[in-house]
């Protein structure tokens, strides 16, 4: 048994060094591996994107007989695999229904030999248990013992807790209860362990039938910042200053934007100052997006101006910059995109603009939003994790590192974050400057006046609480006579940023409730607040601020 063993891992290595030319495993790889060609569990791979979560499941697959069903939810991720795989000479089709019948015949045939030398089928999630070819050749293939595997891509796109859920992926659950024998290998770079058990779950996959291969997500080599958005435009008038100054100058960087007109106008205000920068969002056809992906894989593009569609699948190494000109939707997305810069391994900066502005601009069109995976329990989850996105922001306290990868269950100690020379984050380099403060007496004084404001007014908002708070002098708090009100000017020393955070928390923690709605007329969003279910506080309320002088990181 021994000797089987051992030759068995010298055909494994065999094959890596020679087949995939690469030279040492990365971390987890080789565990994987070795446990998915044992063929007792299924596994599940947690991996940062870039760590190397495809060659867990293509080496397992040009080793073992029969044929492994890769279930990827983009054609362009497929598309990449299959290229790369056949590059290195590995026998692989992909069944996306782009093919034609005739394409699509020869695949199936080539499945039907009695020996098949095709090792990786990929397909799109949609075709499962819909499709009666497809169900006959999995039967076929099982019958035969040539069906190797079952692999999962994205395999988070299967829970509804997720930030990028598709109804096409419970469809898998279809292939477990088939085929209970067959190995399954999920693959993911984004999952929260809410996200994890929802998923093993799904899957019916118990903890003794499979194994958990978790790897630490923090990336040493990134940069985090927020900066809180000035004026109109600010934030990409300041990214063009970044773009063209010595940090930047001439190389490769993302800046991720709300919407595709956004999209538009920073790559026209980008080009117009002299940065080769080019637009990518859903708006463009097929051949175009090729095409902008080409050249930009190519370096022809210095920048590219891009809403959330861009980046799945595209393995760029010497991204040096990652910039949200508005919040991305959750922090798991946040996440993602940001770790699209340094995959090289070299530093790279992540930067973030954020506004109170944008945060209910987002949260509207959530709510607006009416299509059939936007129930009401989903638009809660969304929320919330924008919410959380928030609070990310105005945290000008904690590690970044910290709150990011406490998201995906890993306890990170900030004091790792401060030993970096190069790339701690803004809040870490900011550390000698923050304090513990109570802010419960502070937070009476705020339920007790947006109650009195939604009484007496019929409406609150949280610049308006700010403002009193702060003893704002403007003509519309004068006018209303808002100063007279007790809370007047009770937190003129507290900084802005510390209110606004201090209200996001009562909101987050159920202490206020936040209303939107929207100026039909001229499209204006307005946050009113009142005062939730229970007006009293049940716990102190403490914040760590910043004795820095406020924004000075902006
Ligand atoms: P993921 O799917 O986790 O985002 P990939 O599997 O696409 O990552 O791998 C990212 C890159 O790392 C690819 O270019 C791949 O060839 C490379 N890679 C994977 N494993 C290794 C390794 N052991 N040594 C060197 N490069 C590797
Ligand atoms: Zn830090």
């Amino acid at each position: 048994y021994r000797d089987k063993e051992f030759s068995h891992t010298k055909t494994m290595l065999e094959r890596f060094h020679a087949l995939f030319g690469l030279r040492k495993f990365r971390s987890n790889q080789k565990e994987a591996i070795d446990c998915a060609l044992e063929r007792r569990y299924h596994l599940f791979v947690l991996m940062p994107t870039g760590g190397g979560k495809s060659l867990c499941y293509q080496l397992p697959a040009v080793l073992d007989p029969g044929i492994t069903f890769v279930v990827s939810p983009l054609r362009s991720l497929i598309l990449d695999q299959t290229q790369k795989l056949l590059s290195l000479g590995i026998p692989c089709a992909a069944l996306t229904g782009d093919r034609t019948p005739a394409e699509v015949s020869a695949i199936y045939a080539q499945c039907y030999a009695p020996k098949p030398k095709l090792k990786l089928v990929y397909i799109t999630p949609e075709k499962i248990g819909q499709s009666d070819q497809l169900n006959k050749l999995f039967s076929h293939l099982y019958d035969n013992n040539n069906l190797a595997r079952f692999v999962v891509d994205e395999a988070h796109c299967i829970s509804d807790w997720g930030h990028d859920f598709r109804p096409d992926y419970v469809k898998i659950g279809i292939l477990r209860d088939r085929y209970p024998r067959i190995p399954f290998i999920l693959l993911t770079a984004t999952a929260t362990p809410r996200v994890q058990r929802d998923m093993l779950h799904q899957m019916k996959l118990d903890r003794h039938i499979s194994k958990l291969f978790i790897q630490s997500f923090n990336r040493s080599n990134l940069v985090y910042k927020c900066f809180l958005k000035g004026k109109t435009d600010g934030a990409l008038a300041r990214t063009a200053q970044l773009c063209l100054s010595e940090q930047f100058v001439g190389l490769c960087g993302i800046v991720y934007c709300f919407s595709r007109a956004e999209c538009e106008k920073s790559a026209a205000y980008l080009t117009n100052i002299g940065v080769t920068a080019q637009a990518y969002h859903a708006g463009l056809i097929d051949q175009e997006r090729t095409d902008v992906q080409t050249r930009w894989a190519n370096d022809e593009y210095q920048v590219i101006c891009a809403t959330i569609a861009f980046g799945m699948g595209i393995d760029k190494p010497n991204v040096r910059f990652v910039i949200h000109l508005s919040m991305p939707k959750s922090i798991e997305g946040y996440y993602q995109e940001s770790g699209r810069a340094g995959r090289d391994g070299e530093q790279a900066y992540c930067y973030l603009f954020y506004s109170y502005q944008d945060f209910i601009k987002t949260k509207r069109l959530i709510m607006a939003e009416q299509s059939a995976n936007a129930t009401n329990e989903a638009k809660k989850v969304r929320i919330h994790n924008l919410h959380c996105v928030y609070a990310y922001c105005l945290n000008n306290v904690d590690c970044r590192r910290t709150l990011l990868l406490e998201y995906f269950g890993e306890q990170y100690l900030s004091s790792q974050c401060k030993k970096y020379t190069e790339t701690r984050c803004d809040n870490c380099c900011n550390v000698a400057e923050t304090k513990l403060v109570d802010f419960t007496v502070c937070a009476k004084h705020v339920i007790s006046l947006v109650d009195q404001l939604t009484k007496q007014f019929k409406s609150a908002t949280i610049n308006q609480v700010i403002d009193i708070l702060k003893g704002s002098k403007q003509r519309a708090i004068i006018d209303a006579g808002l100063d007279k009100l007790e809370q007047f000017n009770i937190a003129e020393e507290v900084s802005r940023n510390s209110l606004e955070r201090l209200l996001s928390k009562l909101i987050l923690d159920g202490y206020l409730h936040q209303d939107i709605s929207i100026n039909d007329a001229y499209g204006t969003v307005t946050a009113y607040i009142r005062v939730g279910k229970t007006n009293m506080l049940s716990t102190p309320i403490t914040l760590s601020v910043c004795t820095k002088k406020e924004n000075s990181n902006a």
